[in-house]
């Protein structure tokens, strides 16, 4: 048997690297005060079909779907939608306060695997909610840039975007139909479809020939109503104030047509052609496709997976090898008898031990183990040492060996081992 295809088992070395990122991570989000959130890994279909949207691929496509008894439920395929939903139901926006979510999830998308791309994958998100402002916005872009500066990556652009408010785009949305029909037969096939429907998508179409078409498409910046304008110009002016160098992208527009006012996207050579390291933006009109009132929202989403491969591509990433404090090595059962209890009394005192129950094993054999595992010390008892009421506690990188006696064995090692800390 075989893991899922698209899907991966983490262990060894990979999991250091997770754990190293992973804690990095949390310790931002705490610096930023935000604080966990975690919903489950199954919604009912409607999270997402209204959300994300019906015509996106996302919802068409690559929706893990379970069907039990007469409900429709769905493997999240992305975090907001679900924080949305449980926004709503537990009613976190009546609280007029500004509050600060952040989430760490799988989420589960039937798409090609490829590098960076799996069908389980892992993201990190935050959330602020119940602030309209621009400095909200850029507490966000702030954010994402202190989690890549933590992580010690600092090779990215930070591209920024207004897409527009639902009083401003229509225009822009009309004034994009109108360019993509007279250029319909030079797109894609999924892109002709869209057309009818979602004609912002048709920017984000990753197929060369339709970026071809794109480029020379209309820009949302034309199109914007001052509310919106002024806005964007509020954030750049934070931005610059706190000396985060950005571009001003009008190719910026996101994938999910949730989206209203600042877009941004984090974007990076790391990872092979320029792409997106994470993005996100405001959407502040999200709660009405739930039949609620509209309130302010803004957000970002960052892969784990990419995360990795860019620090990877850094070599950046600590080999974390787990090295017990403490080998011990009983020769023969007597000895085991008196090391096992031990064992169990030091790990609680907070030394990482390494015991082999099997107490025939050789010293040289137990050295040899001892310093493939880089243990500090090693506590040979066998049975000389068991007459002399002794155990011998050997320091691995000076060689240098003491005999302990028996009868203040725990705390003469608790001594001697928390003194080396
Ligand atoms: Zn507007
Ligand atoms: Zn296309």
């Amino acid at each position: 048997m075989k893991a899922v295809r698209g899907m991966h088992d983490l262990f060894g070395a990979e999991i250091a690297k997770w754990k190293f990122i992973e804690e990095n991570v949390r310790s931002v989000f705490a610096q930023f005060g935000y604080q966990e959130i975690r919903t489950p890994v199954l919604e009912h279909m409607e999270v997402f079909s209204k959300t994300v949207g019906d015509e996106t691929d996302i919802v068409e496509k690559q929706m893990y779907q379970v069907q039990k008894e007469n409900e429709s439920l769905v493997l999240r395929p992305e975090g907001t939608a679900g924080f949305m939903r449980a926004v709503l139901e537990h009613q976190l926006h009546r609280d007029s306060s500004c509050q600060r979510y952040f989430y760490y999830l799988p989420m589960f998308r039937h798409e090609r695997p490829q590098k960076g791309r799996l069908r389980q994958f892992h993201q990190f998100g935050a959330e602020l909610i119940n602030d309209s402002s621009p400095e909200a916005d850029a507490e966000m872009i702030a954010l994402l840039n202190a989690i890549y500066k933590k992580l010690g990556i600092n090779e990215y652009d930070i591209r920024i975007n207004s897409v527009g408010c639902a009083e401003c785009r229509p225009q822009f949305r009309e004034a994009l139909a109108n360019f993509f029909k007279s250029h319909l037969n030079e797109l894609c096939e999924q892109c002709q479809k869209r057309f009818e429907r979602a004609p912002m998508r048709i920017l984000d179409c990753k197929k060369e020939s339709c970026q071809a078409v794109a480029k020379s498409a209309p820009l949302i910046t034309t199109c914007l109503c001052a509310p919106c304008n002024e806005h964007h110009r509020r954030l750049k002016t934070r931005l610059e104030e706190a000396e985060l160098a950005f571009i001003d992208d009008p190719t910026i527009v996101r994938g999910l047509d949730y989206y209203s006012k600042t877009a941004f996207e984090f974007t990076s050579s790391l990872l092979g052609a320029q792409s997106a390291l994470g993005g996100g933006g405001r959407y502040d009109h999200l709660a009405t496709r739930f039949g609620e009132k509209p309130f302010p929202a803004v957000g970002f989403a960052l892969g784990m997976e990419r995360l990795v491969i860019a620090l990877e591509a850094k070599n950046s990433l600590p080999i974390l090898q787990f090295s017990p404090m403490l080998y011990l090595a009983a020769l023969g059962p007597q000895s085991l008898d008196v090391l096992f209890p031990l064992s169990l009394v030091l790990k609680e005192e907070g030394i990482t031990t390494e015991i082999p129950y099997d107490s025939g094993k050789s010293l040289k054999s137990h050295l040899k183990n001892s310093n493939r595992l880089q243990c500090k010390f090693t506590l040979i008892l066998g049975e000389d040492e068991l007459k002399k009421n002794v155990a011998a506690l050997k320091d691995m990188e000076k060689q240098t060996q003491v005999e302990i006696s028996l009868d203040h064995l725990k705390i003469e090692l608790l001594k001697r081992i928390k003194s080396e800390h």
